[in-house]
């Protein structure tokens, strides 16, 4: 999408009016101290239908601040200079329109790591820590290849290639501008010598029984549903990460019936999944002659993993 020179023209138009847009909050705090600026802040967002406008208000400020701690600032009116509140206006512009935080901060934490994220990537969701988990406690420390179907930002593939210093992993994804953060992502995780990105569609780019694990959070949402989602991840969150199509399955389907040929005899797969999806999805995996499948909550207690595995050498009926 952003190579073309249409679109660079209007994501340019697009951020010239941005930056010239938060003028007016920079001028609507002239003459303000950090706290009342503070107040307003969290006033304002909360107008704008972000309930949590207090703490973000205080994140937006922590990270102009930086490395200046804010009860220093507070203090201190010297330390809150005019380019912070520019900075800070500029921001708050942004979070005003509903970009998403992570966006506007340009990171997102997930597990143990700090992630770069931006429109070109789902940015990684607490949920999706239930599938890092499972991961890990199903699978041994022995060196193993991984794979990450669909790795957006790579949070899956580089949280687990964290844990696990004898894993390397192959991240894959559609989308060229999510592997570029992806890969900046490994870098920026001490990772790159472990993991590897290549552009493709799910599995076809890979070789037959080449895959120890495999873990995706593919785009699992009813396509009629997207359009009633909160702003921040309808406008500005990929549509290619999160669309599952009419059903919301179209990516379980093509993904699982490349499952028994992409793992090794034995080899795990650990999909993540919509609230819902754990019967319809498992169900799919068994079809396509998948064994030991289970369903795994989240931490807020919805079914949140499908993981299972390609039978192994011994049980193998199919010759
Ligand atoms: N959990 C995400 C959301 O609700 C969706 C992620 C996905 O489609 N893989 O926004």
């Amino acid at each position: 999408m952003s190579g073309e020179p249409f679109d660079t023209l209007v994501d340019t138009a697009k951020s010239v009016f941005d930056a010239a847009s938060h003028k007016p909050l920079l001028e609507a705090w002239q003459g303000l101290g950090l706290a009342e600026i503070r107040a307003d802040l969290a006033t304002r967002l909360i107008a704008a239908g972000i309930e949590e406008g207090p703490d973000e208000s205080r994140f937006l400020i922590n990270h102009v601040l930086a490395p200046v701690r804010l009860a220093d600032a507070l203090a201190d009116p010297a330390l809150f200079s005019w380019q912070a509140a520019d900075e800070l206006a500029a921001l708050a512009w942004r979070r005003l329109a509903r970009v998403p935080l992570s966006q506007v901060l340009g990171s997102q934490p997930f597990w143990t790591l700090d992630l770069a994220v931006s429109s070109d990537v789902l940015t990684p969701r607490a949920d999706t820590e239930a599938l890092v988990e499972a991961v890990l406690a199903e699978a041994g420390e022995a060196s193993a290849r991984l794979v990450d179907l669909g790795t957006g930002s790579g949070a899956i593939l580089l949280a687990l290639l964290s844990e696990r210093p004898g894993w390397s992993g192959l991240g894959v994804d559609l989308s060229a501008p999510a592997l570029a953060i992806a890969t900046a992502n490994a870098d920026r995780c001490g990772l790159a010598n472990r993991a590897e990105f290549m552009q493709g569609r799910w599995g076809a780019g890979l070789a037959d029984g080449s895959v120890d694990i495999l873990v995706s959070n593919p785009p699992y949402i009813v396509s009629d549903i997207l359009a009633g989602l909160e702003p921040e991840v309808r406008d500005h969150e990929p549509a290619l990460a999160l669309d599952g199509g009419v059903d919301g399955l179209d990516a379980y389907r093509e993904i699982i019936a490349d499952l028994p040929r992409l793992l090794v005899s034995n080899g795990l797969f650990a999909l993540e999944i919509g609230h819902d999806q754990g019967v319809t999805v498992s169900a799919l995996a068994r079809e396509a002659g998948l064994v030991d499948i289970r369903v795994l909550p989240d931490l807020a207690g919805n079914d949140r993993v499908v993981l299972g595995r390609r039978v192994g050498a011994a049980n193998q009926t199919d010759g």
